[in-house]
Parts: C-alpha cells; structure tokens; sequence
C-alpha cells in the first residue's frame, strides 16, 4: 500500500529526518513510536505533501508520490488526521463532515454520513452544534470522522491520544482498532507507545529522525528497550 524509501527532508538548512525507511501492507495498522521532536509529525506531513521532502521516495499504491501535491494524494486514497484535531471550530459537527467529502457530490456523500453518524452516535447528536463546544474525545472523533468521509484507503493519524483522559484514549484505541473492519489501512503516529502497539500489527521506533527499530508489535512489546525507553517498566 504504501513505501517509503530513504526518505530526508528538512526545516531550512537543519536535516529532522534521515533517511527514513519503512512499508504499510493493505489491512495493517502500523505505528511508529518515538519521542517528543522525534520526527513523527514531519514523517506524516511529507507524507500527505504538505512538507516538502530532499530525498528518496513515497510509493503509495504503486505510484511515486514523490510530486504528487497534497490535494492530489488525498484523491488517490491517502488522508491525514492531524495532530490536535484542527477540525473547524466555529463551524457545525455536520459541516465539518462536508468539508471531509469535498471531493464529492453524489448521494453517496449522505450514506457516508450516516455511517459516520453510526459509527460516532454523539456526533449525530450533536450534528448541528459548532464543533469548538465538543470535548476533547469528541473532537477527535470528528477528526477521524471527517477523514473517512474522504474515503481513504489508507489513513494517516497523528498522536490521536494526546491530551485525552485514559477512558478515552482506550475509547479512542477501540476506534483506530475497528478501522481495519472498513477496510482502511492505518499508519499511527503516537507516543503512547502501549497503547498504540496494543492495537498495532507492526512498530517502527523513530529517534531524532532515524528509525531505530522495527518489528511485529506484539515483539516490540515485550522488547526490553522499548520497556525501558518507552514503556516506563
Ligand atoms: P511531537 O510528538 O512533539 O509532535 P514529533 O516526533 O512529531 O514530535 P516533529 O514535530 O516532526 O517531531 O519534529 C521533528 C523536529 O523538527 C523537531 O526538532 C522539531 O523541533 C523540528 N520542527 C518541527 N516543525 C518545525 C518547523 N515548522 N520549523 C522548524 N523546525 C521544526
């Protein structure tokens, strides 16, 4: 589904990935852990196009991307969930979902709805309310919403636990866990470094733009360098 070769890219003159390597197959949900300023939003941006890249190559579906621009690449399947949401605070639940199927206009558009509605029950409920009044979960919700209503084959999301109290992390958890049922494949960027591989098929361990480590979540959980590094144990 999606590969990523080599990859460099820069803030100005100062280098934050390099050489970064990794592949998603159709189905999984794969994550990259990593600490704060590891790199992990810059990997998702350069991604979804919206940071430029130095060097190597996204493959994504078989096809370069590497000039692809970002509106383009959400076309092709690839959406992104940003980190803090950014959803459209003065605007309603129900427009911000719109604003997810922009590229469409057919009746399928409110079929999409309404299984995002079905899928998220308190965003039906809060449908025409400004998104700003929702709480943190919910927001996130939103987000993760308003991506599929993109209908994405594969979905970006970044650090979407952050900030959430631990009830809605797991919640939040569950969400991510059930997009595989729709058959949407997850690269997760998180630095609950648990909870993410709980639910993960595959890790990469990203540090100060490398990646260090990599391999079947399950392992990686019980990995003494990632217990100690990043499980607090
Ligand atoms: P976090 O969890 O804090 O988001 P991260 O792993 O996602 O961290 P990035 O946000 O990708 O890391 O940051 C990687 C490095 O690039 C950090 O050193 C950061 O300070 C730097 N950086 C990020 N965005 C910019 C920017 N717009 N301009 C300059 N430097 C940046």
């Amino acid at each position: 589904m999606l590969s990523v070769n080599q990859l460099r890219s820069s803030y100005g003159r100062i280098e934050v990935l390099h050489g970064v390597s990794l592949d998603i197959s159709a189905g999984e949900i794969v994550v990259v852990i990593g600490a704060n300023g590891a790199g992990k939003t810059t990997l998702l941006h350069c991604l979804s196009g919206v940071q430029p890249i130095q060097d190597g190559n996204i493959i994504f579906r078989g096809e370069s991307f590497n000039t692809v621009p970002a509106y383009r690449r959400v076309k092709h399947g690839l959406a992104q969930v940003p980190e803090g949401r950014q959803i459209f605070t003065s605007l309603s639940v129900e427009e911000n979902l719109r604003l997810g199927a922009y590229l469409y206009t057919d009746d399928k558009v409110d079929r999409d709805m309404e299984d995002a509605f079905n899928m998220f029950p308190i965003l039906r409920e809060k449908r025409n309310l400004p998104a700003g009044g929702l709480s943190g979960g919910q927001q996130q919700m939103l987000a993760i919403a308003r991506a599929l209503l993109s209908r994405p084959s594969c979905l970006l999301l970044d650090e979407p636990s952050m900030g959430l109290a631990p009830i809605l992390v797991a919640q939040i958890f569950d969400v991510v866990k059930n997009l595989k049922s729709l058959d949407v494949t997850v690269l997760l960027v998180e630095q609950n470094a648990f909870g993410a591989l709980s639910i993960a098929d595959r890790g990469y361990v990203m540090e100060t733009g490398h990646i260090t480590l990599s391999g079947e979540a399950q392992a990686l959980i019980v990995d003494p360098r990632i217990r100690s590094a990043y499980l607090g144990l």
